[in-house]
């Protein structure tokens, strides 16, 4: 592994080239070089579809399919690639969960904890199959830090709480809740985990096994590979308890017109030819990711966010909601929305997204109906901080009276 080098890094992101001053990785990180030639490569070279055909060039193709679960299960120290489900992205691996998992064991008034801080994508599944079960979603409220108060979770576990719900970093405060003490609480009282990862996973992948999590999602797509690929984590008990979703091709061993039997997982949760291509850009990724100090790399973006922050506040009604020291920066002006403030920026050539974040709940409890937000990433300069502030300094003018 090199020492982080943001200039070596930069140049391996051809998007920036077109993207102007892009801070939305936190929305979707760009493609370096390497998962590009590698997504090229599956398509210009390969032939055959994974874990059907017998030639050559298929069964090599499955090798390397197969392999890339066990890169996901380095990056998250889970105990083998069998633990390692392929999904869309996060979103379906938590509805995954949700619906194989949780749906066929809920019972009327049983009880699903979920933090307010949770995107959508882990807090929509979960109201869903309440309403499917008779189940009840109960919150976990932000603390006066604005992370998930851990601390009020003993109070609201009871008899009847069957899952925990958490995210590993909001995508708006950019908080990270203590997973270990949450664990700890929610195992003990006999509850299964459902940690979401699709934002933390960038900054500090997590160990699954140190911290004991049940079940661990993220996409592809933010950590530098391809859309449309993300992984589930599981423990081998709990994948194997889970009923599938999905029936097709390859998630079966026999089927007659009375019935049928499964694979063992992850093979039974993966009915019908999969994104072969997804996966093969999201090894490229990984390997990729191991030339990189992950570390230095972490500590260079969360230091442009708070440069950003710090030449913001200078500005009259500055708001921030950055609630710990992270490379997310979510703020507002007193008085300016949102939404005109993000247009102009656009005009500018800033690439920064403004509105709720799939997190509605989250917003009322901080009390705003939006907020801007910046993401930096390790490909992001000075000069991007330098061009953010002097656009907003630009759009201050013309919505300030
Ligand atoms: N959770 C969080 C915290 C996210 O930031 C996102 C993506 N914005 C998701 C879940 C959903 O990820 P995806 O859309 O890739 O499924």
């Amino acid at each position: 592994m090199n020492a982080f080098n943001p200039s070596q890094f930069r140049a391996q992101f051809p998007a920036l080239a077109d993207a102007g001053i892009y801070l939305d990785s936190a929305a979707t990180a760009l493609k370096p070089q390497a998962v590009i030639d590698a997504t090229q490569q599956f398509y210009s070279l390969s032939a055959g579809n994974v874990h059907r055909s017998q030639f050559a060039q298929a069964q090599q193709l499955t090798a390397r399919y197969e392999a890339a679960r066990d890169q996901v299960a380095a990056l998250l120290n889970a105990p083998s690639g069998k633990n390692i489900v392929w999904t869309r992205g996060t979103t379906e691996a938590i509805n995954m969960v949700a619906q194989c998992y949780a749906r066929p064991r809920l019972q009327v008034g049983d009880e699903i904890i979920v933090s307010e801080a949770e995107h959508h994508a882990n807090l929509v599944p979960w109201l869903m199959v309440a309403q499917q079960t008779g189940a009840r979603v109960v919150k976990l409220p932000l603390g006066a830090d604005h992370l998930p108060d851990i601390n009020q979770l003993p109070s609201l576990i009871t008899a009847r709480s069957r899952i925990l719900a958490l995210g590993q970093m909001s995508n708006v405060t950019g908080g990270c809740p203590d997973l270990a003490q949450a664990i700890t609480l929610a195992h003990a009282a006999g509850m299964v985990v459902m940690v979401d990862g699709a934002q933390g996973v960038v900054h500090f992948p997590a160990n699954v096994q140190r911290l004991d999590i049940d079940f661990y999602a993220f996409s592809g797509h933010k950590l530098y590979g391809p859309n449309g690929i993300g992984a589930l984590y599981g423990k081998a008990e709990l994948l194997d308890e889970m009923t599938p979703w999905l029936g097709g091709g390859k998630m079966i061993s026999e089927v007659t017109f009375d019935g049928f039997t499964t694979q063992p997982v992850p093979y039974k949760l993966e009915a019908g030819t999969p994104n072969v291509a997804g996966v093969i850009g999201l090894s490229a990724a990984l390997e990729w990711l191991k030339t990189l100090d992950i570390a230095q790399a972490e500590s260079y973006s969360r230091g442009l966010a708070t440069l950003a922050e710090d030449q913001l506040a200078k500005r009259p009604g500055f708001r921030s909601f950055r609630c710990q020291d992270s490379s997310l920066l979510a703020f507002d002006f007193d008085g300016v929305h949102h939404g005109d403030m993000v247009t102009l920026l656009a005009g500018y050539g800033i690439a920064l997204r403004a509105g709720q974040h799939c997190a509605q709940p989250l917003l009322a409890a901080l009390g705003v109906s939006g907020t801007l937000r910046a993401s930096f990433a390790p490909y992001n300069t000075q000069h991007d901080v330098d061009a953010l502030v002097q656009a907003v300094d630009r759009a201050l003018e013309i919505l300030v009276d």
